[in-house]
């Protein structure tokens, strides 16, 4: 939703002249001689590639508990491949069909490339290679076996591409759509201050094969709770985006409680907490998380904003997502409601 790009950093003429040397090897066709051309900074963050292969190796090195696949689709020989990461301690003496499913995708927009790197510390976390602040990772095993995780880390490999390229602004995909807008919830209705250079709904509804795909995941792993994680502000989203309310019942009760714990546990009470339309400033139509919740009827749907303060600041939003693994047991009420997983906790 947010907006974030890096500032230049204070690095020397050698190190933007060798980056620009590197990108010169990566960028294919592009006028280079374009005022706007900024380099990619790769002091802050790491390439679409190499965090591709980081993933692969954790996969490789931990079968026990990951694995990946890589799903694809094309639209008017426009083509889209999105990698998933399962996270799964299988167990014999744990059913998987009864486990808890939690769907987290990052890296929606292109140019919010923090958010990307959150994805591959989490994994690297969830593989115990890497520590999380204040979370001893070992005292949830009994937690972490009763779920099922699939991360998906980078959502708009074309987009972020061209912000790997020099478009640092771009948000949308490969083609110009805005993936968070062509979902089928108010679909395509614009507000005053539209812009299509940031809000392109596309043609139609999942015209974008990048939204087909995480629509055929969302149906066939059918979470309990979904989160896209955006960047740009503090913040912890529910359901209304296209509105400037939250939906009515216990769902909302329960959710808003689990994101005010989290923000009072996790983000020492800086983050916005809220319908993502009555809190952001503006109305957004299409989003992924108004059809999570509203047609996919996924109990808990959300969109978190990480930090735009800086990439360190941000990993320890890592500690956000394992808070929402802690507070599962909090919502055995809404599942039941929903006949879903009573007692799993
Ligand atoms: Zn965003």
């Amino acid at each position: 939703m947010g907006f974030f790009f890096s500032s230049s950093s204070s690095s020397s003429f050698v190190f933007f002249f060798l980056a620009f040397l590197q990108l010169f090897s990566i960028v294919n066709g592009r006028n280079l001689t374009h005022s706007s051309f900024t380099p990619f900074n790769h002091d802050l963050y790491h390439s679409s590639r190499f965090i591709a292969k980081e993933i692969k190796g954790l996969v490789v090195r931990h079968p026990d508990r990951l694995r990946m696949e890589t799903m694809r689709a094309q639209n008017k020989g426009y083509n889209a491949e999105v990698l998933v990461v399962t996270y799964n301690r299988a167990r014999k003496d744990v059913n998987d069909s009864s486990k808890f499913r939690i769907l987290l995708s990052f890296g929606q927009h292109g140019r919010e490339l923090i958010t990307s790197e959150l994805a591959l510390r989490l994994l690297s976390s969830l593989s115990e290679e890497k520590s999380i602040p204040n979370v001893d990772l070992s005292s949830l095993n009994n937690i972490l076996e009763k779920i099922v995780l699939k991360v998906v880390p980078m959502e708009n490999l074309n987009g972020r591409k061209r912000v790997e390229a020099g478009d640092l602004c771009e948000r949308r995909n490969g083609r110009g759509v805005d993936l968070n807008r062509n979902w089928s919830v108010d679909w395509g209705k614009k507000e005053k201050d539209y812009d299509p250079h940031e809000e392109n709904p596309g043609t139609a509804p999942f015209s974008e094969p990048e939204t087909q795909i995480m629509r055929k995941l969302s149906k066939s792993f059918d979470p309990h709770i979904w989160v896209t994680v955006h960047s740009g502000m503090e913040a912890l989203f529910m359901p209304y985006d296209h509105k400037n309310t939250t939906p009515d019942g216990l769902a909302t009760h329960v959710m808003k409680s689990m994101l005010n714990d989290v923000n009072r546990l996790h983000c020492k009470d800086r983050c916005l907490v809220g319908s993502g339309g009555g809190s952001v400033g503006y109305l957004a139509h299409g989003t992924a998380t108004d059809y999570m919740y509203d047609v996919m009827k996924v109990p808990m749907a959300f969109t978190f904003e990480v930090s735009k303060t800086g990439l360190l600041i941000a990993l320890t939003q890592v500690s956000c997502m394992v808070a929402l693994i802690l507070f599962l047991p909090l919502f055995a009420d809404i599942w039941g409601q929903r006949g879903i997983n009573e007692g799993l906790f």
